[in-house]
């Protein structure tokens, strides 16, 4: 029978150093590509730090320091963890809190050298910038990632969040495994803190996994943004609209979906007397009123040119004329401001409900067409319901 070689704890923090470093120029190279993303700056920097402390400790076993400045690899996992907090916050868009953290880092380190200092034992160090990171900075750290998680989903989100909470919790069970007052034999605390390294380096290697799909996400994002939604106004643009009505057309609903049409009354005469630069503001300015008037479930789209489209998924029955004017009455109730001053503009409507589920798109389309052309012919500004 073999018997199981014990794990080796300096290899596996040269291990760690290996692992920290290649990962901190992955992650640097995905916030190169990101260029405006600071939280995968930041996250890189994560990465950087742990690896940079790691590499520090055999220079200064090296150079004879004292064990008290050797606790500097755990010194490094609590800043980590301070720019895991930083790089989430920055995902989410929110502003960087450097100072309490930062605050919270300083005394962790400033108390595991002097523990360290003090008693001689490295473990001292150990244990109190474990649990210190796990209680002071790394739940803040998962209730951010708890946020961002909520706020945008996705399997690579889901993925940070539940390593970040491994962490805490390996953070916590490190500090417990290695702490003299509960483990006496030195040996099975060297031990411990082997297995518990071997699980940070494995979280380590999944939270940039985790990085690295998320980079994946936001370049999709983008991507999507750029081919879907009209610059001018920020709305869908057609190739966007035509998918997801396509969509919402074939899924069976308790009401259809209703359409309705709009095309911006004598828009070109707009352009021939203030110029096509006032026209832009005003479709900008129509863009930001469809947006206003509709709830986030409903879609507007910019078809081309002065012609939009709007469908509400889930509209009440009767609600056609009502909807209608609603939009009409949001584009002509109060003056454009443009460049040229206040200017009046006024839109046609033509609206249409689906036939049930399964209606295409194109007889839809053309049935809210019909109703437009009448709402134009019988003198603009005014809503026409299709047949
Ligand atoms: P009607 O009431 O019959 O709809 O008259 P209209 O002038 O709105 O209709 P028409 O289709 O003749 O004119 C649409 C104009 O919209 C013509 C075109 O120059 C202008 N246009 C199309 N796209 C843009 C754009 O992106 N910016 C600006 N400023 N004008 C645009
Ligand atoms: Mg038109
Ligand atoms: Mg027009």
């Amino acid at each position: 029978m073999s018997t199981v070689e014990p794990l080796h704890v300096e290899t596996l923090l040269k291990v760690f150093q290996l692992v920290a470093t290649l990962l901190a120029l992955v992650t640097l190279g995905g916030a190169w590509q990101l260029r405006g993303e600071r939280g995968m700056w930041l996250w890189s920097g994560a990465f950087a730090a742990s690896a940079l402390t790691q590499l520090a400790r055999p220079l200064l076993v090296a150079f004879g320091a004292p064990p008290a400045l050797l606790s500097i690899g755990h010194v490094g996992g609590v800043v980590a963890a301070l720019f895991v907090l930083l790089g989430l916050r920055a995902y989410l868009g929110q502003p960087a809190r450097w100072r309490w953290p930062l605050a919270c880092a300083v005394l962790l380190a400033l108390a595991s050298f002097t523990a360290t200092a003090a008693t001689g034992q490295l473990a001292m160090s150990l244990v109190l910038t474990q649990a210190g990171t796990a209680l002071l900075l790394i739940a803040p750290a998962a209730h951010a990632a708890w946020r961002a998680w909520r706020a945008r989903g996705g399997f690579a989100m889901g993925l940070m969040m539940s390593d970040l909470i491994a962490s805490v919790v390996a953070d916590l069970g490190r500090s417990l495994s290695v702490s003299p007052w509960l483990v006496v034999d030195r040996a099975q605390a060297t031990q411990n803190n082997a297995y518990w390294l071997l699980i940070a380096i494995t979280l380590m290697i999944v939270q940039a996994f985790a990085l690295v799909l998320l980079i994946h996400d936001h370049a999709l994002r983008q991507i999507r943004r750029l081919i879907e939604v009209d610059v001018l106004t920020g709305l869908l643009n057609r190739r966007g609209f035509d998918e997801r009505i396509r969509r919402l057309l074939q899924r069976g609903a308790a009401h259809a979906p209703v359409l309705a049409l709009l095309d911006v009354d004598h828009f070109k005469r707009i352009n021939d007397n203030f110029g096509h630069a006032v026209g832009d503001a005003v479709l900008s300015g129509i863009g930001e009123r469809l947006r206003e008037t509709l709830r986030p479930v409903d879609l507007a789209v910019r078809l081309g040119g002065e012609e939009f489209a709007v469908v509400w998924p889930q509209a009440e029955a009767d609600a056609e004329q009502r909807l209608g004017e609603r939009l009409r009455d949001a584009i002509a109730s109060r003056p454009f401001q443009t460049a040229a001053g206040p200017l009046n503009v006024t839109a046609s409507v033509g609206v249409a409900r689906a036939r049930g589920a399964g209606e295409p798109p194109e007889t839809l389309f053309s049935r809210a067409d019909v109703a437009l052309y009448r709402a134009k012919h019988e003198g603009r500004d005014r809503v026409e319901l299709a047949a």
